[in-house]
């Protein structure tokens, strides 16, 4: 059986962070696992720019900031197995792929980082009734057509949800000489950021339809029409809404589901998200195993995968040389109007220059306040003018706030002041 120091399942932009941190520091004995023929992960078929802002201070498109980490992959020489899928990690770090090259391959490691992304929510999973005809695609899927394969999916197009790959998809296809008829979202208020919400549909003049589902898909061979309805405040389509609206095309784009099936065999306990619950070192409750990037939660920017991949890397490295953290950890809760954080736990004796502590809120609120408790105690107050689910939060928890309260079993985390 093949040994290694530190396996990576996935050359996403997570993996291949997470690779590069542990080679800096000083780990030779790395092996990143990627099925698919390149490395790049999503950022692949993501064209557009908008990425790399933080990390980079530029605007990269989703291949170029790719191309940074992969060139320092091949510079750093760190060994790496393409077309290689995993199917299976047991309890023992036993990692089983299997390639054409190698057919089925069985790989010791002492530590593993699952960086494997996550995928998107097919229409089987939402029960839009209607026949099962051609033309309904998933937004990712539909955005691989037209990016990477060269093909247009259709020419009139109605799209089921506002996150960004909605959003994004509603001008791709636009610019690509679609007509976009609407983008239809559940909730009041759009899942995608603001600023793709301005550049990717109002200049576009492309209707939002807030508070509407599709409730029925025409056509026999193929989409011929989609009906939408307004939904009520339980999110139930209100009879006497209806309105048709013909189209070749529905695009879903319904959420992001962490990829966790070999977490799972793993041993590795999810948490709210659908991804592993980590403590702040990225660490799962299965020692040596770490996660980080979309597979851990879905991130709305590449850069802050980064980030959480480079403390991945780094504690992998720390945890095959042998340094150990300490048995007792505060576990991090959410009150009113926060959805998950991530970390989930955090070691005391670990703070390090801080733990930035990432999360979502439930709704969009205004003028109101973040806040932090230690145990019962309220330690950050921080005014927002807007919070939104689509945007992912961060606060900064130092070592000086764990220094006052050395006792503190619980962090919360809750919006106050909601109006
Ligand atoms: C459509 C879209 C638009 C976006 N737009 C922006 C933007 O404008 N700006 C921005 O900053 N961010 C954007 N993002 C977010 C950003 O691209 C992601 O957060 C980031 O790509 C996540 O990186 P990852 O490595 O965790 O996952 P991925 O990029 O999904 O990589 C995971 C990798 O793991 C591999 N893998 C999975 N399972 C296995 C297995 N069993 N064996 C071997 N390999 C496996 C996959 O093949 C893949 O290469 C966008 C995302 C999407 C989907």
């Amino acid at each position: 059986m093949q040994q290694y120091d530190i396996v990576i399942i996935g050359g996403g932009p997570a993996g291949l962070a997470a690779a590069i941190k542990a080679k800096e520091e000083g780990i030779d004995s790395i092996l990143i696992l990627e099925r698919d023929k390149s490395f790049g992960g999503i950022l692949n078929q993501c064209i557009h720019n908008g990425f790399g802002l933080h990390t980079f201070k530029e605007e990269l498109t989703g291949p170029e900031y790719a191309q940074r980490f992969i060139d320092k992959v091949e510079e750093a020489k760190i060994q790496y197995k393409l077309n290689t899928m995993v199917i299976d990690i047991n309890e023992k770090k036993i990692i089983t792929a299997v390639n054409d090259e190698d057919g089925i391959l069985e790989i010791q490691a002492k530590a593993i980082i699952l960086a494997m992304g996550c995928r998107e929510r097919p229409r089987g999973a939402i029960n839009i009734p209607g026949s099962r005809c051609a033309g309904i695609y998933t937004a990712g899927t539909a955005q691989k057509f037209v990016n990477i394969e060269g093909e247009m999916p259709g020419k009139e197009v109605v799209i089921l949800g506002s996150g960004d790959i909605g959003l994004i998809m509603a001008r791709r296809m636009t610019l690509e000489g679609a007509k976009v008829k609407a983008v239809v979202e559940l909730m009041p208020y759009s899942g995608g950021l603001k600023r793709n919400i301005v550049q990717c549909l109002d200049d576009f003049n492309i209707p939002l339809r807030l508070a509407h589902t599709v409730t029925k898909i025409e056509g026999k061979d193929r989409v011929t029409g989609v009906t939408i309805s307004k939904v009520d405040k339980n999110l139930k389509p209100i009879k006497g809404t209806e309105e048709y609206i013909a189209c070749d095309t529905l695009l879903l784009s319904v959420g992001l589901l962490p990829e966790n099936e070999l977490s799972r065999t793993a041993g590795v306990k999810l948490g709210v998200t659908g991804g592993p619950e980590v403590d702040e070192r990225m660490g799962t409750n299965v020692e040596g195993i770490f996660a980080c990037g979309n597979v851990l939660h879905v991130h709305d920017l590449v850069d802050f995968v980064t980030e959480e991949s480079y403390n991945a890397g780094k504690n992998a490295s720390d945890y095959v040389k042998g340094k150990k953290v300490e048995e007792y950890k505060v576990e991090l809760f959410t009150g009113e109007g926060v959805g998950y954080t991530v970390p989930k736990f955090i070691h005391k004796n670990n703070i390090g220059n801080g733990v930035d502590v990432r999360f979502r809120v439930r709704n969009v609120y205004k003028d109101s306040y973040i806040s932090v408790y230690f145990d019962d105690t309220r330690e950050i107050y921080k005014k927002k003018r807007v919070l939104a689910p689509g945007e992912m939060e961060t606060v900064k928890l130092t070592e000086e706030m764990f220094g006052k309260y050395p006792d503190c079993k619980s962090i919360t985390v809750k919006i106050e002041g909601i109006l």
